[in-house]
């Protein structure tokens, strides 16, 4: 009689006597199996089945797994990997005794290896945090000299570590710090800006390499646009070729995976940089040209004087081609409006809504969502997007591709 009514439960249902085997279950408990890792909850019945437990088994929730998964790995992989930083520390300061050069570099490489493999791991475990919302900021007011000079001195040690890892001369590095007198403090979360600035940082570097190996000169230049704090990393680099760029903001992408090995990168930097920049209430954006360098600007909210608000002079460019693309910045930062850069109708959609930029300039043929789509779309959701769509017209003559703005937008002076 039990039984028969358990069938006709809708989810995975067993009776057993209390703290005992089983008795029967429902036939979706039969086809589903429940396995250890199900929520399970146990019900003392009452009455004529008093002494009976009834269990009803869930699945576990993929948030549930990954919450678990992510535990997994910090437990699991970090633990063991801090005793073998930790110890080959200890050999490589050799206090246990001495070591031979040979077994002196092979426990550095140990060190190292560990460390990056640690860092790895950090990066996904944030990464992973970030995207679930479960990663909070310690926001407070900054010194921001302080710590831009924390991560160019960071960023200075990996470079000496990476050439003695590599076997290469160690390369004369020049990170210049372009702050202006009256910028010294902002609201942010310390820890995580000097990672976003490192992370930055050391793919200046690492590009940078690569164009000019023997000297390396990158600047961190902070400025304020308006109602946003710019923290703009300014490489000489080997720069991102036009139809890559629309590829560095996904997880695990690298242009060139034979530069990355050298340099041990995973493909996670940007990302994560992005996503930290995004808790803040900011985004990251970047302009960059094969062969000539690259600039990625980390855009932060500038909490200034409520009273007297700063005027918004942010204009969103949703373009793939650099040469359009420098010609708009060009254009804005003549009649002083700051750009940030999308390359895909995603990208443009997210950094309209977050960035809620003075105006927006996106192509009609942006990849995955047209400036058409974006125009309506937003439009629809709120009345007061500014947004142009340019189209690319074919000049007859010269075949040159010019922008043209169908809808017109209003910019005062442009
Ligand atoms: P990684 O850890 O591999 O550097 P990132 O997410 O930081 O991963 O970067 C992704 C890719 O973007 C890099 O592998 C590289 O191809 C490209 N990239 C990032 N920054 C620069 C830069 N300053 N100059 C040239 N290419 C860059």
């Amino acid at each position: 009689m039990l039984l028969r009514l358990l069938d006709q439960l809708p989810l995975p249902v067993a009776v057993r006597s209390v703290g005992a085997e089983i008795l029967g279950c429902n036939q979706l408990w039969r086809d589903r199996q429940p396995q250890s890792y199900w929520q399970l909850n146990y019900t003392p019945l009452s009455g004529a089945w008093a002494g009976l437990e009834l269990i009803t088994a869930q699945e576990p929730s993929l948030d549930r797994l990954k919450t678990e998964f992510l535990a997994c790995i910090d437990h699991e992989l970090k633990s063991p990997l801090t005793s073998v930083i930790g110890i080959a520390n200890l050999l490589n300061q050799q206090t246990l005794g001495e070591l031979n050069q040979t077994q002196s570099r092979y426990v550095q490489l140990i060190h190292q290896s560990g460390k990056h493999l640690m860092d790895t791991i950090n990066s996904i475990i944030d990464l992973a945090q970030a995207e679930a919302g479960q990663l909070a900021l310690e926001l407070e007011t900054i010194d921001l000299k302080s710590v831009c000079q924390s991560s160019m001195r960071q960023t200075l040690r990996w470079v000496e570590q990476t050439a003695w890892l590599n076997r290469q001369p160690l390369p004369q590095t020049l990170i210049e710090l372009d702050l202006p007198e009256g910028l010294s403090t902002c609201t942010a979360d310390a820890a995580r800006l000097q990672q976003m600035l490192f992370n930055l940082l050391t793919n200046a570097c690492k590009f940078s390499h690569e164009a000019q190996p023997v000297s390396i000169h990158i600047t961190l230049q902070v400025r304020l646009w308006g109602r946003w704090l710019a923290l703009t990393v300014i490489d000489q680099g080997i720069g991102i070729a036009e139809e890559q760029q629309h590829l560095i903001f996904q997880k695990f992408q690298q242009v060139d995976s034979s530069l990355s090995r050298r340099y041990a990168g995973t493909g996670l930097g940007l990302v994560l940089t992005r996503q930290l920049a995004r808790l803040h209430g900011g985004d990251v954006s970047f302009v960059s040209k094969a062969g000539a360098g690259s600039q990625f600007t980390i855009l932060l909210p500038y909490d200034a004087d409520q009273t007297d608000p700063p005027a918004n002079h942010l204009v969103l460019i949703g373009d793939t081609q650099t040469a359009e693309i420098e010609r708009l910045i060009k254009l804005l930062h003549s009649a002083n409006y700051y750009p940030v850069i999308a390359r895909n109708g995603i990208e443009a959609t997210e950094k309209i809504r977050l960035l809620r930029p003075l105006a927006s300039i996106v192509s009609a043929d942006l990849p995955l969502v047209s400036g058409w789509d974006i125009y309506h779309t937003l439009r629809r959701e709120q009345p007061m997007y500014n947004i142009a769509v340019s189209i690319q017209a074919e000049d007859s003559d010269h075949s040159i591709p010019e922008a043209v703005l169908i809808k017109p937008i209003s910019m005062p002076a442009l």
